[in-house]
């Protein structure tokens, strides 16, 4: 066991929140810990192609942000939090810049897209690679500080102690001050126990949540998990991959067998989810991603992401891929 670490703030996770957390922290003038389950790259945060959302066209506003994210949430979000997260939207963004994020510009604005659930352009890319884009220059502000990371060092334990709370991390015991939980979701542990895909990162097992629960944490909408419309099913070596939203924002449309488009592609997330299920389950056997690569303004993926290997080997122009019902 290693010698005890004490620091005024422990983060658990190097995801973006996790990193931005700990940025922030050490930025405030704090002694900033940060234990990860894996390396320091290994989290969701880094494989997001989409983009980031924030209202910076013309036509929009936060306000008409917060708005779309209530209607996406059936009216069930806490208003008060979207609120917060689509006002400091523009700001966070303005933030990862001046760390070294460059998002992607056209005509001397931002290239916004339109993704799902929003009546306004607003997605902001780096390329096609947003999140390794993201936690690249978070990592790289977290190995320029003085913050100690701890890899392969999963939280086991969290329990209070005299000065605030005492931590087992792999073989490290830390005893800080506050302590942050951005360990992510638990999908990656839900679809195995299921059999179904993930494009989750092995990480996402959920302990974490579970450990904040069983200390009185609150909590809401544990049942809620999100389903991504698209992903890759054949051939088998794509499957667990996700084709992003940007796809069918510039373009990609759904059909079915009989090449008839069945749902706005560019719906709320769990309405367009559920359209592919029903289609499937009730007329036909298949749905597919019809995917027009040279259409005017979609951004050429970098030849290293795998939503080119996706989109170019499995989905040529004019065919479709295949979800069969087995
Ligand atoms: C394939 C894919 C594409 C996506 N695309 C987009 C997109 O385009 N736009 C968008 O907004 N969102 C997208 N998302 C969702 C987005 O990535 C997540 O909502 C976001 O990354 C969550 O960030 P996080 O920091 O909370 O968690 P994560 O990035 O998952 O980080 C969690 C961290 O906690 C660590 N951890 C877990 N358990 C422990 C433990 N016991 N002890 C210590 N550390 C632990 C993990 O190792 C990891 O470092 C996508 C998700 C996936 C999977």
């Amino acid at each position: 066991m290693a010698a005890p670490v004490s620091v005024d703030v422990l983060v658990i996770g190097s995801g973006a929140s996790g990193l931005a957390a700990a940025v922030s922290a050490h930025r405030a003038g704090a002694s900033v810990a940060l234990a990860a389950k894996g390396s320091l790259q290994s989290c969701n945060s880094a494989k997001a192609q989409g983009g980031i959302q924030a209202a910076f066209g013309d036509d929009d506003s936060p306000e008409q942000h917060a708005e779309d994210v209530w209607k996406s949430s059936h009216e069930t979000a806490d208003r008060r939090l979207v609120e917060v997260l689509t006002g400091e939207a523009p700001g966070a963004i303005h933030w990862l810049e001046e760390l070294g994020v460059q998002f992607t510009r056209e005509n001397g604005g931002y290239r916004l897209a339109k993704c799902g659930g929003a009546s306004r352009k607003r997605l902001l890319q780096v390329g096609d690679r947003t999140g390794h884009a993201i936690t690249a220059a978070l990592r790289d502000a977290i190995e320029a500080s003085t913050v100690k990371t701890f890899t392969k060092s999963p939280l086991s334990s969290l329990e209070p102690a005299a000065n605030g709370w005492r931590a087992h991390c792999g073989e490290h015991v830390i005893e800080t001050g506050a302590v942050v939980l951005a360990a992510g979701g638990r999908c990656y542990r839900e679809a195995r126990e299921r059999g179904e895909l993930s494009t989750n990162h092995p990480g996402a097992t959920g302990e974490v949540t579970q450990m904040a629960l069983d200390l009185g944490a609150e909590s809401r909408d544990l049942d809620a998990l999100q389903y991504h419309p698209n992903g890759g099913a054949w051939p088998a070596n794509m499957q667990g991959y996700s084709i992003p939203e940007t796809t069918r924002a510039y373009g990609a449309t759904l059909l079915n067998a009989e090449r008839e488009e069945f749902t706005d592609p560019l719906g709320p997330r769990d309405e367009v989810s559920q359209a592919i299920f029903d289609e499937v389950a009730s007329r036909l056997p298949m749905v597919g991603l019809p995917f027009t690569s040279t259409r005017p303004g979609f951004p050429r993926p970098t030849r290293t992401s795998r939503c080119r290997t996706c989109c170019a080997a499995t989905v040529p122009r004019g065919s479709t891929l295949c979800r069969r019902r087995s």
